[in-house]
């Protein structure tokens, strides 16, 4: 069984043919640091991560490099603002990227290059474009000439002469097409500056991803992914320079992810739409963000909503529930026999319904949905309070290493069930503005009232409680209580 991937250049799903297997080069266009991030910004962080374990689990040897744009007109407007050196501001936000990529508990990425660590690269790689009149330099400036780039457009699908027709503001007349794009920008006052054939000054945004990957990677690499906003123009000049001084294949497959939306629009910091990676981290909890993100293809747009958030929370306590009780029943004394046949054919099944899903295009739908047939098939195999038998512990065996082992390819459901669980509670009794001291003190005179045999009172308390939204559950090893989810 193959591996097929929506290639965005032919727009096609195509088998994955790595140029030099077992080896896999990927690169993934990062965040430029001039502040904190917000959510949609790590939809790709997170998507990303996946393709990687799986190319992984497929047996290849991956490299996976995500940049930091550290050069830029943000960030240097910020150390103006803020009377700090750019350097400064950029090191302050990849500390914060840092902090929140961790608590997303993704694999860490083979490189983290920095645009100031490649200008030798950059300055070589305008050389070459230059040497291959595909760029020209005006009064201390390089520009990259897209009429002299074959196929310029291949990527986005836009025409030169479309795309000159559309303009609406007054052109550059010493451009020799009014889309020719700086490569290398001559230094202002006030901006840093590193010196070059050219004179002092800094690279144009998209040379810097061509010069990070080729060397990094090669000329030509497997995969290539970002945002789709970044498909044109960041991409499709990106092809023009690469391969413009390479005369090389750039890129073989193109990858990107829809947006995040938030109130009908693409979350933007320049819209104000943001909800920060911090802020909803600690609001809610990165699993919940993980299990979103997956919970939709990655080429279909994601509507955020607090509606979505408590949607997600419910699938993941009916994953985390049943984690829970495979842990209590793995805790028993009581030995495990051999797995039975039944439920080791649902698992392999499951198991095989999810290789097929991620080898469609990462149909992580799918998988979460094959996850679930085995979740429903494991809480049928045992109520809370019978007897553990040796079937039993197999099952719980058996289901807790082959969700933990799947779900790890998504970064999911790898928390301790009861403490995450917990979590989840605290979270919501937050948001509901209750105290747990308050649910154990009306849970515990319900539990005395049941001892007592006031049944009417203690039919009451639960009713109180279930208005609350919790829920209590009398079982033979004792009563406890959840907020509904
Ligand atoms: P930027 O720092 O704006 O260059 O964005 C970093 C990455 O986040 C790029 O791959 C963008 O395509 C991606 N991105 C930005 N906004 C969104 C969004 N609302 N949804 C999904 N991805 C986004
Ligand atoms: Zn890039």
């Amino acid at each position: 069984m193959s591996l097929v991937i929506f290639n965005t250049q032919t727009k096609k799903k195509e088998e994955f043919r790595p140029l030099n297997p077992p080896k896999v080069s990927m690169y993934v266009c990062g965040p430029t640091v001039y502040d904190f991030l917000h959510i949609g910004n790590f939809r790709g962080a997170v998507f990303f991560n996946l393709v990687r374990n799986w190319l992984e689990k497929l047996g290849y040897q991956v490299t996976f490099v995500y940049n930091y744009t550290d050069v830029d007109d943000k960030i240097i407007d910020r150390a103006n603002r803020e009377g700090k050196k750019s350097e400064d501001i950029a090191n302050q936000f990849i500390e914060e990227f840092k902090k929140d990529f961790n608590s997303l508990e993704l694999k860490p990425h083979s490189h983290n290059p920095r645009v100031t660590e490649f200008m030798g690269p950059i300055v070589s790689t305008i050389e070459k474009l230059i040497a291959n009149k595909k760029a020209y330099v005006i009064d201390g400036e390089v520009l990259c000439s897209i009429e002299d780039i074959p196929r310029y457009g291949k990527l986005s699908g836009k025409k030169i002469d479309e795309l000159v027709a559309g303009i609406r503001v007054e052109v550059d007349k010493r451009k020799k097409n009014p889309f020719d794009f700086s490569l290398w920008k001559p230094a202002k006052p006030g901006e840093p500056k590193w010196p070059s054939p050219w004179g002092d000054g800094r690279p144009g945004w998209h040379i810097e991803c061509t010069a990070m990957s080729q060397t990094l990677l090669g000329e030509t690499i497997d995969i290539h992914g970002g945002g789709i906003d970044l498909i044109f123009p960041h991409h499709e000049n990106e092809i023009a320079q690469s391969e413009g001084a390479s005369n090389r294949p750039f890129v073989t497959i193109w990858m990107h992810n829809e947006f995040l939306n938030f109130g009908d629009e693409k979350m933007s910091k320049s819209l104000g739409n943001i909800i920060t990676g911090r802020n909803f981290f600690t609001t809610y909890h990165p699993e919940i963000f993980k299990y979103m993100m997956t919970s939709t293809h990655y080429r279909s747009k994601i509507d955020f909503s607090v509606n979505q958030v408590s949607h997600a929370v419910s699938g993941l306590a009916r994953f985390y529930s049943a984690l829970a009780l495979s842990s209590e029943i793995i805790e028993s004394e009581v030995k495990a026999e051999t797995l039975d046949p039944e439920f080791k054919k649902v698992l392999e099944s499951a198991g095989q319904g999810i290789e097929v899903g991620l080898n469609d295009d990462f149909n992580t739908p799918e998988v979460l949905a094959r996850i679930f047939e085995v979740v429903r098939a494991f809480n049928q195999s045992y109520t809370r309070g019978q007897k553990i038998t040796e079937k039993v512990k197999a099952r719980a065996l058996a289901f807790s290493a082959w969700l933990r082992d799947h779900g790890a390819l998504m970064a999911l459901f790898q928390k301790e069930p009861k403490a995450f669980l917990g979590v989840l509670d605290d979270m919501l009794l937050k948001q509901m503005s209750l105290l747990r001291s308050d649910i154990d003190s009306l849970v515990n005179l319900r539990i005395e009232a049941r001892k007592n045999k006031n049944f009417a009172e203690s039919d009451r308390l639960r009713d109180e409680l279930s208005q609350k939204g919790i829920s209590v559950h009398d079982t033979p090893t004792g009563t406890f209580w959840e907020v509904k989810k």
